[in-house]
C-alpha cells in the first residue's frame, strides 16, 4: 500500500475548451490530485529536497494548464498526468480531476469534471537476436526504451546464447531479458517494441525465422489480457528456457499471474519434463 498527498481545489485560470468564447476570455479550472508515492523514504531525512515538493506540483500545474490548449478537459487530465509522473520521480501513480465549473451548458448546474487514474507499470521483456551483432542490437533497444521518457529501464539480465526455437535453420540466437517502468498501456507498449525492432531492421519472414531483434512482453504487472495481437502474459515463455534463465536473473521470485509458479518453479519444471521426454524416447 502506498501514501498519499493530497492536493485539492488548486484554481487556475486557462483557455481550454471548444468554443469561441472559451478559448478567447478564458476560465477557471479547479484541480484535485491524489498523488500517491512512498513517505517512509522520505521520513527519514524529513527535507524537502527529497520528496515531492507540493508547491512545485501546484506550480507545475498552473504553468502546464496555462501554457497548453485543449478542446477537452479529457486531454487535460491525461496529458497533465503523464507530465507530472515524469517530471516528479517520486510519483509512482496519481488520481487527477480537472473540474470546470464554469463550463458553457445552458442548464443551471453546479460542476463538471473528469478524473483519470495514471501510473508507472513494472513490466518484463525478453529479447532476442540472431542476425549481425546482436548483443549491440539487444543494447540498443534497452538504451533507446531507456531514453524515452515513458519508460524507465530497471534492471537488466545478462546475454545468453541459445540454440534457435520452432526447427527452423538458422544461427544460433543471443537472448536476454530486462524490466522497466512505463507508462504506456499494453497496446502502445507493444508498438513502441515493434517500432525498436523496425529501428533494427527487421523484416518479418518467416515464422520463427532468424531476425535482427525480437521484444516480447512477458508480464505487465499482473495484468491478464487475451487479444488477437496481444496476449499477456506472453503464452509459450513458460516453455522456454532462453527467456526463463535470463528471466530468473532479474525476477527469480516473481510468480506467473495464471500459473502460480515463481521462474524458478518454471524453470526447474521445464528440466523436468525435459528429462522425462529423453528417458521416454530410450
Ligand atoms: P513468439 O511470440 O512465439 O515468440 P515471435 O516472437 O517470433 O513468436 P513475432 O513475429 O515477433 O513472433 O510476433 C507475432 C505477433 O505476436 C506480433 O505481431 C504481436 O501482435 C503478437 N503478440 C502477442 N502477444 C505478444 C506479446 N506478449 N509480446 C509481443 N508480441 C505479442
Ligand atoms: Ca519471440
Ligand atoms: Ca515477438
Amino acid at each position: 500500500m502506498l501514501d498519499e498527498m493530497i492536493l485539492s481545489g488548486l484554481k487556475v485560470y486557462a483557455w481550454h475548451g471548444v468554443y469561441e468564447e472559451e478559448r478567447e476570455k478564458g476560465q477557471n479550472f479547479i484541480i484535485n490530485a491524489r498523488i500517491f508515492y512512498d513517505t517512509v523514504s522520505v521520513a527519514e531525512t524529513d527535507s524537502v529536497e527529497d520528496t515531492i515538493d507540493y508547491a512545485k506540483v501546484s506550480l507545475y500545474i498552473n504553468e502546464y494548464m496555462r501554457v497548453h490548449q485543449f478542446n477537452l478537459i479529457e486531454t487535460v487530465a491525461n496529458k497533465l498526468a503523464r507530465k507530472l509522473l515524469i517530471k516528479f520521480p517520486l510519483i509512482q501513480s496519481i488520481e487527477l480531476e480537472v473540474m470546470k465549473p464554469e463550463a458553457p451548458i445552458p442548464v443551471p448546474f453546479s460542476n463538471v469534471s473528469v478524473r483519470v487514474n495514471r501510473g508507472w507499470h513494472k513490466v518484463y521483456i525478453a529479447t532476442g537476436s540472431n542476425m549481425g551483432d546482436s548483443e549491440q542490437f539487444i543494447r540498443d533497444a534497452m538504451d533507446n526504451l531507456d531514453s524515452d521518457e515513458n519508460c524507465r529501464v530497471l534492471r537488466k539480465a545478462k546475454m545468453y546464447e541459445s540454440r534457435p526455437y520452432g526447427g527452423v535453420d538458422q544461427d544460433n540466437y543471443i537472448n536476454s531479458a530486462f524490466c522497466m517502468n512505463t507508462l504506456y498501456s499494453p497496446l502502445e507498449l507493444l508498438t513502441r517494441l515493434q517500432e525498436e525492432e523496425k529501428n533494427a531492421g527487421r523484416e518479418r519472414n518467416l515464422k520463427w525465422g532468424p531476425r535482427t531483434l525480437d521484444l516480447d512482453i512477458l508480464y505487465y504487472d499482473d495484468l491478464i489480457m487475451e487479444r488477437d495481437h496481444l496476449r499477456i502474459p506472453h503464452v509459450d515463455m513458460a516453455n522456454r528456457d532462453f527467456v526463463l534463465l535470463p528471466l530468473s536473473e532479474i525476477a527469480p521470485y516473481k510468480r506467473h499471474p495464471i500459473l502460480g509458479l515463481t521462474t524458478l518453479e518454471m524453470l526447474s519444471r521445464l528440466k523436468e519434463t525435459y528429462v522425462e521426454t529423453l528417458k521416454e524416447e530410450e
